[in-house]
């Protein structure tokens, strides 16, 4: 069968500490057609990330330089730092026919979606705040300060739910892990994403 379909950016989006980076992972070693947006930010590298794995870890003069050369699609500042998506890994990866995961903060999120960019919007969100805090204190990447920083931007983003077009709850990780691949499966579905339907359903046995 040669129905074309075009693929799409996938958006997952939740407060940090949310589990949107494990379930990313999971995603990325079960779905063969997605692949992972590797951002460019300023933070300094955390224990066990790799460079130009897990970020494209810049200095922030090169950032801005990267960024007032139009390089990203979005920037954001998250938690004092500057993050960015790659204009050129989207543009590339989807004429490859691969569907993009990005894993970006809510304000990159909405302005992406004010740009009018084609995309499919996933907000993940832990059961309870409590379970949040227990989960960024638990990681111990940050200090108390940081994670009050991290709480208090998590209750500003919320209010922006309803802007995205899934809402999955990260209770139980298989379920959450689950709940995603059901949208993609979905979403890749979708009768606009068909490329040659009539060509295909048209199309001589013989040839
Ligand atoms: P972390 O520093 O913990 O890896 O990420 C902090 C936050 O920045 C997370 O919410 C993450 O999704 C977000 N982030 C990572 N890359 C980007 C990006 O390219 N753009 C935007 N807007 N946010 C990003």
């Amino acid at each position: 069968m040669s129905y074309k379909r075009s693929s799409f950016l996938l958006i997952l989006i939740a407060p940090s500490g949310g589990g949107k980076s494990t379930i990313g992972d999971r995603l990325l070693e079960k779905e063969t057609d997605l692949v992972y947006s590797i951002s460019s930010t300023t933070r300094s590298i955390r224990t066990g990330e790799k460079n130009g794995e897990d970020y494209y870890f810049l200095g922030e003069k090169e950032f801005l330089e990267h960024r007032a050369a139009g390089e990203f699609i979005e920037t954001a500042q998250v938690h004092g730092n500057w993050y960015g998506t790659s204009r050129s890994i989207i543009s590339s990866r989807l004429a490859e026919g691969k569907n993009i995961l990005l894993d970006i903060d809510v304000q990159g999120a909405l302005n992406i979606l004010k740009q009018g960019i084609e995309c499919v919007t996933v907000f993940i969100l832990p059961p309870h705040q409590e379970i949040l805090e227990r989960r960024l204190i638990d990681r111990k990447t940050d200090d108390a300060a940081t994670i009050e920083l991290r709480l208090s931007n998590a209750r500003k983003e919320i209010d922006y739910i309803k802007e995205f077009d899934y809402l999955v709850i990260n209770d139980d990780l298989e379920t959450a892990v689950a709940e995603v691949r059901l949208i993609i499966a979905a979403e890749q579905l979708r009768s606009v994403r068909y490329k040659n339907v009539k060509e295909e359903y048209y199309r001589s046995e013989n040839a």
